[in-house]
């Protein structure tokens, strides 16, 4: 293998290591080891096959019904597909024994590096070396090169390697008894699948170049995919049913380099008006003139780009260095800048679980990440709310409402993709009919968004629309209260999942209140400022200045309850008389148990939450209470609270920095940020808790690093955890650069990019930048 593709170019602080084939942990690996670009993402499967592995490749936006209960996020071709031969031996972990086997994901360049030595049944000894990548540079692009190298014999060495279209989605896993587990080696047998995926072409260029067109059986969205090889030795057309490739057989004893350059395009793409077929295979004819190792500088010089806003960095704690930036990295894969009609699903890019689908995770527990950091990348993530508005549109009217309600689980369209049942088909979940604070959710990033980058252009060209047609769900969803003077919500489900048919949930209605607010004040905004296109929106939105009167009214009178002596807020209507279990037991990661008797599907009558809700809304909106409120309620709901969802420990610890309740802090990041790279919940197989990094992220950087926006300027409150020496992290804000370099004793300051001067608060004083003068501020006592 070229020497400088064949071992990880970063430090060892930018690498997460496999060490060891096993078996058992292989779909594990296959998920952290995702590598991608925000329009695809690949599994971290061996490329050639065993026994218990689910590969997966997955293109954002392509989702199709056909044959599930609910919409697939579809399992498209893989185009990882190679199977090799050793004197006619099969080589892959089911028929040879792997002797030594390592891959590195380096997070700095987004590159899988392998190398595995095999022992074949005749005692031949093989290596395989390859290195793949989905280029952030051109995003149509993926990318393979393997080496197979006999260390030890001369028996010729055959390799196949393809785009194969035989995929199909796991669809429903059947009800077995519960707490029925199953082995590694049949777990995703165990499920029916379904198939959302037809061939509709297949063939080679006359220069050689192999295609293979898809379409997807309901959603009707073209596929097509092109390779080529460049190989040291010959290489055969293969044609088959949904598989096209190339053979390649070298001469006994030389090892034989294959570099396989494929490329994907999609109907679906937003401004393709070529033919899918037409527009792969000619980005696969520039690859092949550019060639592989051109492919991957210029993808590693795009990372290099996108690090220097994005990287955050501790020293002093290895494990917590490398799950920051482990959690950064799969968030940058997640998120395609160029694509405003795609969004984040809860397992990215990274597996089947959840089908692909978007919640509320993205606008709370990514966005915040993305409009920091990337914000560019946030607008496209807001723009797919705008994209999938005529969905939301459908579904308030659908239950009887006016305005958009956007679906708890959304997919292409915006309308509600979210299971009535869970995946064994055995327990009712209400979240599709009930999880409707949503709505005000998007709003919050949208004005985050506004907020964070001082541009109103995204407001102007969609978002005041969204917020406006939001703001008439919420108003037309409130219901008098038996007092005639309130306003109440009935049957909901606050974001603690464990009670449903509740009324007048907090959350829900505080930020309902909230939406309101900011509709009316927005109106009133761009009446004064941008009056004709306020005249536009108004006009397809359908309101007016008394709707937006009426907006305010309505907020004013929503039910919004709290115990003025105890400073408790009920959680909603009823909550109080609920059955108080304590948690009285904790797993070996210290989080709590479900007490006995307790699971998922029976907490309703209890003060049991599944994460939080109160405490969300203080994590939200930092400002509406005091210390004391905040303190209060963070005590009571903390006790109730089993973090069920990989959502809740980033949100506690936050909420929890603020109350000093430090130790449980560290103890919520390392749940937080471990989740996926020690695979704390044992579930990181199914795809990634990307929601968990997103809010590492934003426990890194709000709680410890203490960073709020109050008053409109950027403040710091550094408050490391002990063990931390240092954390270094950059912030975008309204256009400028910062890095914050945080210590405990002491830390610096540096205005990188945008105004010359920028107001900053760092422990509550005012600090003064001045571009590329870094100023150190004490933290000691004066
Ligand atoms: C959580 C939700 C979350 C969803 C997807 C659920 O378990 O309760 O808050 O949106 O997972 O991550």
């Amino acid at each position: 293998m070229t020497a400088d593709l064949a071992v990880p170019v970063s430090s060892a602080d930018w690498l997460v290591t496999e060490d060891g084939f096993d078996p058992a942990r292989a779909s594990y690996h296959e998920t952290i080891f995702t590598v991608g670009n925000g329009r695809s993402g690949t599994r971290g499967s061996l490329e050639e096959g065993h026994l218990g592995a689910r590969s997966g490749s997955f293109l954002a936006g392509v989702y199709d019904h056909h044959d599930a209960p609910v919409t697939d996020l579809v399992n498209c071709p893989d185009w990882l597909h190679t199977l090799i031969w050793v004197g006619g031996q099969r080589l892959d972990p089911d028929s040879a024994e792997i002797v030594e086997h390592r891959r590195q994901l380096d997070l700095q360049t987004g590159l899988l590096h392998r190398r595995t030595v095999y022992r074949d049944p005749a005692g031949r000894r093989t290596q395989l070396e390859s290195v793949r990548s989905a280029s952030v540079a051109d995003r149509d692009l993926l990318s393979l090169r393997l080496v197979v190298t006999p260390l030890d014999h001369d028996a010729p060495i055959r390799v196949l390697t393809g785009i194969d279209g035989d995929r199909r989605n796991l669809e429903r896993l059947p009800g077995y008894p519960e707490g029925t587990t199953f082995d590694w080696s049949n777990r995703w047998e165990k499920w029916a699948l379904s198939t959302h995926l037809r061939e509709t072409g297949r063939g080679f260029t006359d220069d050689g170049v192999g295609w293979l067109r898809a379409r997807t059986i309901e959603s009707e969205i073209d596929l097509g995919y092109a390779l080529t090889v460049i190989t040291s030795a010959p290489a055969q057309q293969v044609s088959a049913h949904q598989y096209v490739g190339f053979e390649v057989t070298g001469e006994g004893g030389t090892p034989l380099q294959i570099d396989k350059l494929v490329s994907v395009a999609t109907s679906r793409d937003p401004g393709r008006d070529e033919d899918v077929t037409d527009s792969a295979v000619a980005a696969v004819h520039r690859a092949r003139s550019d060639g592989l190792d051109a492919i991957i500088a210029a993808s590693n010089a795009a990372w290099a780009e996108t690090w220097l806003d994005t990287d955050c960095v501790v020293t002093g704690d290895e494990h917590a260095a490398q799950a920051l930036r482990f959690g950064i990295y799969h968030l940058l894969i997640s998120a395609n800048p160029d694509d405003p009609t795609v969004n984040i699903g809860a397992k990215s890019l990274s597996g089947e679980g959840y089908r692909g689908h978007v919640f509320w995770d993205t606008e709370v527990m990514m966005l915040p990440f993305f409009t920091l950091t990337q914000p560019d990348t946030s607008r496209a993530l807001l723009g797919y709310r705008s994209h999938t508005l005529p969905g939301a549109l459908r579904l308030a009217a659908a239950n009887g409402s006016e305005g958009a309600r956007y679906p708890w689980e959304s997919a292409a369209t915006g309308d509600e993709e979210c299971p009535t049942h869970t995946n064994d088909g055995v327990n009712r979940i209400w979240p599709r009919e009930e999880e409707i604070h949503v709505s005000a959710d998007v709003a919050y990033g949208i004005l985050r968004y506004a907020d964070a980058t001082d541009d109103e252009s995204q407001l102007l060209e969609s978002g005041a629309e969204v917020i406006f047609r939001t703001a008439q769900f919420w108003q037309s969803r409130c219901t008098p209260d038996p007092t005639g003077d309130g306003l109440s919500i009935l049957q909901v489900m606050g974001p603690d999942e464990f009670h449903s048919h509740v009324d007048d949930n907090f959350f829900t209605n505080r930020l309902a209140r909230w939406h309101l607010e900011q509709a009316a004040d927005l109106y009133d905004r761009l009446a004064d400022r941008h009056p004709d296109r306020l005249a536009e929106i108004a006009a397809i939105a359908g309101v007016d200045a008394d709707q937006a009167e009426g907006w305010c009214a309505a907020a004013a009178k929503i039910r919004c309850a709290s115990d003025p002596d105890a400073g408790l807020i009920e959680q909603f209507a009823g909550y109080f008389e609920r059955d108080d279990v304590a948690i009285t037991t904790w797993d070996a990661n210290n989080m709590p148990k479900y007490p006995e008797g307790y699971h998922h599907h029976n907490c309703e009558e209890t003060m049991l939450l599944k994460q939080p809700d109160v405490v969300m809304a203080m994590f939200m909106f930092p400002d509406w209470y005091s210390l004391d409120t905040v303190r209060a309620n963070y005590d009571f709901y903390e006790a109730r609270t089993l973090h069920k969802s990989s959502l809740s420990p980033s949100i506690h610890a936050v909420v929890g920095l603020r109350v000093g309740a430090r130790e449980m802090a560290d103890q919520y990041f390392a749940r937080s940020a471990y989740v996926d790279l020690d695979d704390n919940q044992g579930n990181t197989a199914e795809g990634m808790h990307i929601a968990s990094a997103g809010g590492t992220w934003q426990l890194t950087v709000s709680g410890y690093g203490g960073f709020s926006t109050t008053g409109g300027r950027p403040c710091f409150r550094p408050s490391l955890p002990a063990a931390w020496e240092r954390l270094r992290f950059s912030i975008r804000w309204r256009g400028s650069r910062i890095v914050a370099d945080l210590g405990h004793e002491e830390s610096t300051f540096e205005l990188q990019t945008g105004v010359d001067q920028l107001q900053i608060e760092v422990n509550g004083d005012e600090v003064l930048l001045r571009q590329g003068e870094p100023t150190v501020v004490s933290h000691r006592e004066s």
